[in-house]
């Protein structure tokens, strides 16, 4: 022993002693729960947050121990109370979720999972206009309603404790994001006593004068109204009594937030607010709260407009109740709520209620209801042990959607199969139509990839990107759709105009003459267009003979001829061929697939020959020069285009497809690969066409620069051993 003072000045923390009134409590509503695993728990929490404080100085353990605590209030079960005791130790203690799963289980891992997403999402900075995303969000992500209870809790327990917290700006973020946040999901689970209490501590936070202002004024009406209270109670009562109604009748006050809202709301001061005090009946069943009513009215005026019926149409979070206000004893205004005692249970804990209060239940759902409340009401209605129903409570609502940040913490919602496709036009038409890539929680991911909740997504965009075509089979949002459809058809309508203007560039040159836009733009009527990208986009489309077009232009000199390209090919007529009919259309730099084509028979290559053919409507479908479908178009010669390769091809890659003839030997297949893949080609499909014992024969479509670059292909395959024989399929 030194002597020195140890940092432990706090006698060392029983677990057993501290989780003690915690049992207590959780014995008294469930007397089988497991008290081991309870204090197992406590002592998991006391041992990993060891010497952590909270901002008040206190040992960081009894946070979970009080959220556990608030827990028991809503009698919840064993495995909601052992997740609180250690929602913090995956994210804020070196505790692992499989430490978790080993000594407490898969199913309380699975909760405290939940709970640690929850966590993380908090530190995401969101904009106000965000919070009903956010809420879906959490939602979302909860599955389980015990996380939602637990997270619930846990900022309940944090907001108690706010003002411990130095920073201002750090204190107002908090309560702005609990009035935004988690108060709503409150009211929504239908928990009025926490959403009370969350929007009071926020609000006296926020607005701290007003705040001040409101319950010093509450104070005096409190002391010069006292009276009154229990006065209008009595009354109340003695009427009751009266009509042989048994009830309870609480006089009760306003809370401070709900009156500055209606302030705001109405715009009226606090002198003229005088009804901070509102009462409550409580009955034992609907007939009741009816008679209660019928009592009531006959007796004292109604103010009209008042009056609404929550029990015959309940509130989409479930809420049932009837109000109404009436001029009450002594002519002032009364605010009354009737209810039986089960819709008051309800009430103030929401869903947490369900469980603890499921038997003799008789709750009906009413049509107008949220989906998700409805789903939620016919789980309880259909599981026979309140506890089933905690377990298989998945929160089926906004399962249907995703939703996902931006890098700024922008949230976009989605629906479910969503990809970065569709996040990218949901941003932005521009940023959609613009992407070239994504990163998805940092990591560049295919744009086809299907988002998942709370998924960082990076839209990669490049000025010059256009959208592909194929992007349109896998995006699932409408707009995505719609505006990659709406771009691919203009981008196709400026390749079919591109394409229109060289062919008929190329026929004029054909019979020696020189295309004049002056020229052509008084012939537009002849052809019913407008303008002349009309003209040489119909060219291009191929619904447009452009041999009628320069016949319109050149009456004298046009005469329909055989095209000399069937003579270069040795097809049709033998006839010479037409002087400066060489230049030919350029055909790299236009997208395959939009106004050109490559044919499936023949798969041209640069450096190969190649001919068009104009397809009506669908533009012009290239085949090589030696392909034995263009027999077929001998009779047409008017569809037939010359064209060539661009000198640089650049980076593009083609499909070019070989027919391959292996031994059937071990490895044979790998070797295959291999050589195409030091041949710097990429396989991109095999089909096998013959298997016999001594040998397999296959298709292979393999990316090539061009002709060049699939013959050498070919050559380094004919130099293995365990290649038979290869040509071009
Ligand atoms: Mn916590």
């Amino acid at each position: 022993m030194t002597g020195t003072v140890s940092e432990a000045t706090l006698p060392p923390a029983d677990p057993k002693k501290l989780v003690a009134p915690l049992l207590e409590k959780l014995s008294a509503y469930d007397p089988k729960c497991d008290r081991d695993a309870v204090e197992r728990a406590m002592e998991f929490a006391v041992q990993h947050h060891g010497d952590q404080r909270r901002h008040s100085g206190d040992a960081y353990f009894h946070h979970p121990l009080e959220v556990a605590e608030i827990l028991t209030e809503f009698k919840l079960d064993t495995s909601t109370i052992i997740t609180a005791l250690l929602h913090d130790t995956v994210e804020d203690t070196t505790a692992t979720l499989e430490d978790i799963k080993r000594s407490f289980g898969e199913d309380i891992a699975r909760l405290v999972d939940g709970v640690t997403k929850l966590t993380r999402l908090e530190s995401q900075s969101y904009d106000e206009h965000q919070a009903e995303n956010f809420r879906k969000l959490l939602l979302a992500i909860s599955e389980d309603i015990r996380v939602l209870l637990v997270k619930l809790a846990d900022r309940l327990h944090n907001m108690r404790t706010l003002h411990f917290i130095k920073k201002p700006p750090k204190r107002q973020r908090i309560a702005r994001e609990t009035l935004d946040i988690y108060a709503a999901l409150a009211e929504r689970i239908g928990m009025q006593r926490v959403k009370d209490e969350l929007e009071d501590i926020a609000f006296r936070e926020l607005v701290p004068e007003g705040h001040a202002s409101v319950t010093s004024r509450m104070e005096y009406l409190r002391e010069s109204g006292t009276d009154r209270i229990t006065r209008t109670t009595v009354e109340l009562k003695e009427l009751l009594d009266a009509e042989g109604i048994p009830a309870e009748v609480k006089g009760r006050e306003k809370r401070p937030y709900a009156i500055w809202r209606k302030m705001q709301r109405k715009n009226i001061s606090f002198e003229m607010l005088s009804d901070i005090t509102a009462f409550r009946i409580l009955v034992n069943n609907v007939q009741d709260c009816y008679r209660v009513l019928g009592a009531i009215h006959a007796v004292y005026h109604t103010v009209p407009g008042k009056f609404k019926d929550y029990i015959s149409t309940p509130k989409s979070n479930g809420y049932q109740s009837i109000h109404t206000v009436v001029m009450g004893p002594e002519n002032q205004r009364v605010e009354i709520q009737i209810r039986t005692r089960e819709m008051h249970e309800i009430a103030e804990m929401g869903v947490a209620a369900h469980w603890s209060y499921k038997q003799d239940r008789d709750y009906s759902t009413d049509g107008k209801q949220f989906k998700w409340v409805r789903e939620l009401l016919n789980i309880i209605e259909n599981t026979a042990r309140p506890e089933e129903f905690m377990e298989n409570t998945r929160l089926e609502m906004y399962q249907d959607q995703v939703f996902c940040f931006t890098p700024k913490g922008d949230l976009i919602a989605l629906p479910r199969g969503a990809t970065p496709v569709d996040f990218a036009f949901a941003v932005h038409t521009e940023v959609g139509r613009s992407t070239v890539g994504a990163k998805i929680n940092s990591r560049i991911m295919p744009l086809r990839t299907q988002l998942k909740n709370g998924d960082q997504v990076e839209i990669l965009t490049s000025k010059s990107q256009q959208p592909a075509p194929s992007w349109e089979h896998f995006v699932v949002t409408g707009r995505a759709k719609a505006e990659i459809r709406r771009i691919l058809r203009l981008q196709q309508r400026g390749e079919y105009v591109r394409l229109g203007k060289s062919m008929l560039e190329q026929a004029v040159l054909g019979i020696e003459e020189e295309l004049h836009e002056e020229k052509l733009k008084p012939l537009l009527p002849e052809f019913r267009k407008e303008k002349l990208e009309d003209l040489y986009a119909a060219i291009g489309e191929g619904v447009q003979q452009r041999q009628e077009v320069v016949k319109a232009l050149f009456p004298e000199k046009f005469k329909p001829r055989k095209s000399s390209l069937l003579s270069r090919f040795g097809l049709g007529h033998k006839e010479k061929k037409a002087e400066g009919g060489g230049m030919a259309l350029p055909v790299t730099g236009l997208i395959p697939g939009m106004a050109i084509h490559f044919a499936g028979c023949c798969h041209p290559l640069p450096g190969e020959k190649i001919v068009g053919i104009v397809n009506t409507g669908k533009g012009v479908t290239l085949h090589a020069a030696d392909c034995k479908e263009l027999e077929n178009f001998v009779d047409s010669p008017e569809r037939w285009v010359d064209v060539s390769w661009q000198k640089d091809t650049g980076e593009e890659m083609f499909s070019g497809r070989i027919h391959v003839v292996l031994s059937n030997q071990t490895g044979a297949l790998a070797d295959l690969a291999n050589t195409i893949a030091h041949a710097e080609s990429n396989i991109t499909n095999i089909r096998i066409t013959n298997r016999a014992p001594d040998f397999y024969e296959m298709v292979v479509d393999v990316d090539v620069k061009d002709i060049e670059h699939l013959k050498s292909i070919m050559a380094m395959l004919r130099t293995r051993s365990i290649v038979q024989d290869v040509d071009r399929y």
